[in-house]
């Protein structure tokens, strides 16, 4: 069966209370599940139960970066949550390099200085894997070979290392903004859940297999990362030694040496990259499917992430926005829609080296959701079947 997805056009010049509008219009397209085509009730998310704590996650951008949603988009989102009676918050996690988003109250001051304060978009942040990435819950997923429609699928993640409060949300609305990706070609909801809302530990696993590594020739021997080290595994003599059979990768001596004196090597191949974002979806999502919902925005879309330090002009004209309740399928009519409007393969042509197609096509394999959708163009209050893939 094809999943569906809503669309609207957009365009960032039509301005922010506009694309708030129609962000707004397309989470009430939403149907609550199991009710076909049918609209949400009038009066709210279907999906949504009263005092639900729900998470809106979207990404607050890295200073000087112009790309990242904008706070009022972000509000049209708590209002749909509390028009249906749940707690909204916005939730993000620490990143895995250091800088200003690596600890929640860096972060937080930082979402403010974007315009991302309670007054602002109606909502406290709350930064799931704790202060500095140490508050993460340890999900097995237990069948490391899947069968799929006949095929074997073999799972690179046993454990997948998810923020606290990722696991303690009732469910989440994804506001992502497309964009490329040096590591995985495209960046937009699979890698906004899967990596967004992973722990520190979770972001070590995906980004490399190794315990992280000492510069000898930087570290002071101050001592700092053996006091924040969980799992006990870090001696200082001349300079910290890692125990390799305790540390647990948790990443956290990462974030805290001031000196710049722990490296992690970058080295897992951009496949397996992939294909780990798209376990963890699987690991975020587990019991919530049927309480998140999943919006892509086609704007301002450049070839470099909005964790870059810089403004860039976007690639290509404005698209719109589209919002399903399957991760897949959003995705997948993502990359066809950019195909058919830009007509050539953009995100293959940014990154020549990285098969962006990976992340969707595993993420289908391992029965994240579905690639085969029906799009529906929502303008002006019409329903009409635009795309139908096969
Ligand atoms: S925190 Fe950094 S400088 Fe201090 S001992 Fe650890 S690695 Fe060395
Ligand atoms: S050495 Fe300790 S702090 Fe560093 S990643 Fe390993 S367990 Fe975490």
């Amino acid at each position: 069966m094809k999943s569906t997805v809503f669309f609207i056009p957009a365009k960032t010049a039509e301005g922010l209370s506009s694309l708030a509008q129609k962000t707004k219009r397309l989470l009430e397209a939403l149907a609550p599940a199991g009710a076909g085509l049918k609209p949400a009730p009038a009066n709210g998310p279907g999906f949504i139960k009263k005092d639900e704590l729900i998470g809106i996650k979207t990404t607050f951008g890295e200073r000087g970066n112009i790309g990242h949603l904008k706070p009022p988009i972000i509000r049209a989102a708590v209002e749909y949550v509390k028009a249906g009676g749940g707690k909204p918050f916005l939730i993000e996690t620490n990143t895995l390099y250091v800088g200003q988003r690596s600890n929640a109250v860096d972060h937080i001051l930082h979402a403010y200085s974007h315009g991302f304060t309670p007054e602002a978009v109606g909502a406290p942040i709350v930064i799931a894997d704790g202060l500095r990435g140490e508050n993460d819950y340890c999900m097995p997923l237990p069948e490391k070979v899947q069968e799929f429609k006949g095929s074997r699928v073999q799972r690179l993640t046993r454990t997948a290392f998810i923020a606290g409060g990722a696991k303690a949300a009732s469910g989440f609305v994804f506001l992502s903004h497309v964009t490329g990706h040096m590591l995985t070609g495209l960046g937009a909801t699979l890698k906004n859940i899967g990596m967004g809302l992973a722990s520190r530990g979770g972001k070590l696993a995906m980004h490399s297999g190794v315990v992280p590594q000492i510069l000898t020739d930087k570290c002071k021997a101050c001592g700092l990362c053996a006091e924040f080290c969980p799992a006990g595994a870090i001696t200082i003599k001349d300079y910290s030694i890692i125990d390799a059979s305790k540390c647990i990768g948790c990443g956290e001596c990462l974030a805290v040496c001031p000196h710049g004196a722990v490296k992690i090597s970058w080295d897992e191949d951009t496949e397996n990259l992939q294909k780990k974002v798209a376990e963890y979806c699987l690991a975020i999502l587990k019991g919530k499917e049927k309480k998140s919902v999943f919006l892509n925005f086609i704007i301002h879309v450049t070839e470099q992430c909005d964790c870059m330090d810089k403004a860039y002009p976007p690639a290509f004209e404005d698209i719109g926005i589209l919002a399903s309740r399957d991760p897949v399928a959003v995705e997948q009519a993502t990359v066809d829609l950019i195909m058919e409007h830009v007509r050539e393969d953009f995100f293959r042509k940014a990154w020549p080296d990285i098969d962006y197609t990976t992340q969707i096509d595993y993420a289908h394999k391992i029965g994240l959701g579905n690639k085969e959708y029906e799009l529906l163009d929502i303008t002006k209050g019409l329903r009409k079947v635009v795309r139908s893939r096969q």
